[in-house]
């Protein structure tokens, strides 16, 4: 079953209207450790990331957000498609 992400984050590269992530994959990690990674460091290289417990949500975050118009979107290897919120027009 395909994974629909929701977010709220509008000036992400990734937010589409709805809510929608069009990321191909985002990688979720602590506050502490996305804030040592590079750019260049996100989902197409997260199984190699170790495990980086949290005790809330609040210390947690996407480390696949980049701005939208900045000049990061492609270093990372994540694409951005319609298709990638599951292929479905579905917003909610
Ligand atoms: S990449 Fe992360 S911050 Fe950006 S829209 Fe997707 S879930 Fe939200």
């Amino acid at each position: 079953m395909a994974q629909h992400i929701h977010c709220t984050v509008s000036n992400c590269h990734y937010y589409s209207s709805g809510n929608k992530c069009l990321a191909s994959e985002i990688v979720v990690v602590s506050d502490e450790f996305g804030y040592r990674q590079p750019d260049t460091q996100d989902a197409t290289q997260s199984a190699n990331f170790p495990e980086t417990p949290a005790n809330s949500c609040m210390e947690t975050c996407c480390k696949t957000f980049t701005h939208a118009g900045g000049d990061k979107t492609h270093v990372d290897g994540v694409t951005k498609s319609q298709a990638n919120f599951g292929g479905s027009n579905r917003t909610r």
